[in-house]
């Protein structure tokens, strides 16, 4: 499972393995499996990722 985080009214998916945020499931799937494969991240992936304060 997905861990989310909510902030104000959006809603933001986890990848459990580098702890990074993805405003879709998808993204955080892909980068989660990326992740467990290769030990690091996917830069193309991360790009993607949202920052939270
Ligand atoms: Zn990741």
């Amino acid at each position: 499972m997905t861990p989310k985080k909510h902030k104000g009214n959006k809603k933001y998916f986890q990848c459990e393995e580098c702890l990074l945020y993805y405003k879709t499931k998808a993204l955080a799937a892909q980068c989660k499996n990326f992740c467990r494969r290769h030990k690091s991240c996917n830069l193309k992936i991360t790009k993607k990722a949202v920052t939270i304060h």
